[in-house]
Parts: structure tokens; sequence; C-alpha cells
């Protein structure tokens, strides 16, 4: 008999396999048939709920005024406030944004934290920026969301080139025209300043909680598992050396640059530590360098795609050999290439799964500044184990039941939670 899930893959027809948003609406398409979902939520689940593009004039270094454009989509509030980082990068689009927005609402439907989903960008090009720069670019585009943003309704973080400083930034940008302090706007904070310890690895951590549960799922021991990943940032580099820490072969990793590679296994700690210095990983010593497309497509059990979107496709999807492949990254796998994944039997840890270690402890992050009580990271790190770990074998429960590939039954659980808040608080129409 004809295997139905096969069939619901071949009917995308690959019109924009590269547009981010219509990768995730043939996502939520096929997620949508397959619940039978009602055809007003359809309506209203499929489209942001608002879209937002502010122009930010900036006083730069010269003296000149330069004009940036930036957005922030708010896609649902339907579960609690928006959440979702800002990213800084000069192919930023509002396609991309809108996207990336969307995969938040279901991220935290999938690991069942209460908020909606939002994301924020500016289309700039960071790396050319001093830290002046960088910081009235941030406190103007704050300045222009004041309205749209807040605790109970909107509540950023890092992404992309953004980090701990752009937040406090924000926060106290936010916060002089409040004229109170008001920390719970954002996450990602310094802990000195309202964050939550264990924040900055959440991401990482996340994503090794979860590959430990897709190991164990396919009868494999960390020790005998090989590792490949892609991007050393926050969440690769950090992501990396948990792995390493916890037994993993990593033969693999990459940067902008390109990518190393040993089959014995990379000492992390030098790799990243040699990161830090050169601010390159050309000429590690100890490895093979390797392209960053070539790294994708080398023999590993696990590979961890953890840099950005679109890096496994129509064109290379048939070369990839890993077993189970856990998206660190936000859309790094396009709809094509679900379907040649599938048919492979790869285990696909999808990333509104995979990367929701950062946005749970955001959650915890702006409950203990609500409250003014923190807690210890062994806290931390404890609820946001005991989280993936719960939705990830409610994943992998829901995908066996269902007999859907694990990225289908991922957003079809985030969907119907989305869904019934939604049905139940009635569509104000
Ligand atoms: N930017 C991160 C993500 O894509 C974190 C978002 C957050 O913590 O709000 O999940």
């Amino acid at each position: 008999m004809a295997n139905p899930m096969a069939d619901e893959m071949r009917r995308f027809k690959g019109n924009d396999d590269k547009n981010p948003f219509e990768a995730m609406s043939e996502r939520f398409d096929r997620a949508a048939r397959l619940l039978g979902l009602d055809p007003d939520l359809y309506a209203v689940l499929r489209v942001p709920s608002r879209e937002i593009k502010v122009y930010i004039p900036v006083k730069m270094d010269t003296g000149h005024i330069e004009v940036f454009e930036g957005y922030r989509v708010q896609h649902n509030f339907a579960r609690g406030p928006a959440k979702g980082g800002i990213r800084y990068a000069p192919d930023v689009s509002l396609d991309e944004v809108k996207a990336l927005a969307a995969w938040m609402t279901w991220k935290c439907a999938v690991v069942n934290v209460p908020f909606g989903g939002g994301k924020g960008g500016i289309v700039c090009d960071p790396r050319q920026m001093s830290e002046g720069e960088l910081e009235r670019l941030t406190r103007r585009y704050t300045a222009e969301l004041l309205d749209f943003i807040g605790p109970n309704k909107d509540v950023p973080a890092p992404d992309m080139n953004t980090g701990e400083q752009t937040m406090a930034w924000i926060m106290d940008t936010f916060s002089m025209h409040s004229r109170h302090t008001v920390n719970a706007v954002v996450t990602g904070k310094p802990v000195a300043l309202g964050g939550s310890e264990g924040r900055r690895e959440a991401t990482g951590r996340g994503l090794l909680f979860t590959i430990d549960e897709a190991v164990r799922a396919l009868k494999l021991k960390p020790s005998e598992t090989s590792v490949i990943v892609q991007g050393s940032g926050n969440v690769g580099g950090i992501g990396a050396s948990l792995m390493h820490e916890k037994g993993y072969k990593i033969v693999g990793i990459s940067d902008i640059s390109g990518g190393i590679y040993s089959p014995n296994g990379l000492d992390v700690p030098a790799v990243l530590e040699f990161l830090h210095t050169t601010r390159s990983l050309e000429g590690y010593p100890n490895a093979e360098p390797v392209g960053n497309a070539e790294l994708l497509e080398l023999e590993c059990d696990v590979l961890a795609p953890c840099a950005t979107e679109n890096q496994i496709t129509l064109e290379n999807a048939n070369k990839i050999k890993c077993k189970i492949l856990a998206e660190g990254a936000n859309g790094p796998t396009t709809p094509g290439a679900d379907e040649i994944l599938y048919e492979k039997g790869v285990f696909v840890i999808p990333d509104i799964l995979a990367n929701a270690g950062g946005v749970t402890v955001s959650y915890f992050e702006w409950v203990q500044d609500r409250m003014g009580y923190f807690w210890s990271e062994n806290e931390v790190n404890k609820r946001l184990r005991e989280a993936m770990v719960a939705s990830f074998n409610e994943l992998k429960g829901f995908s066996e039941r269902h007999k859907v590939d694990t990225r289908t039954a991922a957003y079809m659980m985030a969907i119907d939670r989305v869904a019934y808040h939604t049905k139940m608080r009635g569509i104000y129409a």
C-alpha cells in the first residue's frame, strides 16, 4: 500500500524552496490538512497578526545620518505575549522575519511556553559598525517600537548578531521612556540586569538534551556517536562544547570562513579557543580544512546545522549521510529536502523543538523578572532538561501514533495547541 505520508510530501511543488515564509507556509498547510483544521482558524493562523516596518535614522561616527530599515513581526498572541529574537544582518528581509516570527509561535507551542511568536530584524552590517553606532541603532529602533513591545505585549531576545549588550540597551531605552526599570521587556539580558543564569547556553544545552533523547531512541551511545556541527556561535559553538563534555565525538565544525574535520574527534575547547583568538577557523592546525557545503555531506551519526536558513535543500539533501538531523538553526532545511530526508529514513529533530531551549529559558527569565526572585543555574538547567525531554517524547509519540514525520508532527502539535486557545477565546471578527 502506498505510504500516505510520502504522498503528502510529494504535494510540494518546489515553487520557491528557499523563501523562508513559503517554506513555513508549506509545512503549516500540510499539518493543517492532516489535522483537518477548521477553515476559519486556518485563515487566521496562516498570517501574522501584525507587521511593523520602521525607518531608523542613526548618527554615524562620521557625523552623517544614515537611515536603516527595521522590522518587527508579531505573528500570534493567542497563548500570550509575542516572543522572539531580533537579528542584525545585511540580508534580513520582511519575508524572513515573517517566517521566523511564525516559527516562534509554533516553537513556543511545541515546548508549551505561554507565549505567542514574534521576530525582529534590522538590515545592517554589524561588522562594519562601531559599538556607538550599534547602540544608537538599537535605541532608536526600540524607541520606534515603544507602543508595541513590553512584558505583556512582545518580549524581544537575542538572535543572529545581537546579544546581551543589545538587550541591555533595549531594556534601558524602554525603561527610560517608562520612567522606571522594566527588566521583563527583553530576555537574554546580562545576569546583573535581571538576566537568567543559563540563558546564554540554553539553546545549545536544549539541543544537547534533544540529541541525547534521539541517540537513546536509536540505541546509540554518546561515546560512539560522531557529530558534525555547522556554525560555532551561540548555538553551534556552545552546543558542540556541551556535547564534547558529554563524551560525543565532534568530528567536524565550521564558521562562516569554512569548516574543519577530524575523523578521530576534535578537541572542541582548543578549536573554540583558536576561533576566539584568530576570529576564524581558517588555519586550525590539527584538522583537515573542508568547505561549508562539503562539511554537511560528510559521514556522521548526528548532523547539527546551527547557522542559518536553507542549508539542506533540494540540491544537497540526497548527499546527507547522517542518522539524526538536529536543527539548531531556524529553518535550515527546505520543504523539498524534507521529502528526500524522509525517504532516506533520517531522524529529524525539527528546529521548532531542537532549538527551543533558548526560548524556554527566556520564559524562565521573564518569570524570574516578574517575581523578582532568581534561580540558581542548576535549577534553570534542571527545568530546561525536563521541558526538552517531555516535549521530545510528546513529539516522538505523536509522530508514531499519527504515522507522520517528526517535522509534520511538531507543526501538528503546535497548530493544534494554538488553534485550541484561539477557539476557546473566540475570533473577535
Ligand atoms: N532567537 C531565539 C530563537 O530563535 C530565542 C528567542 C527568545 O528567546 O525569545 O529561538
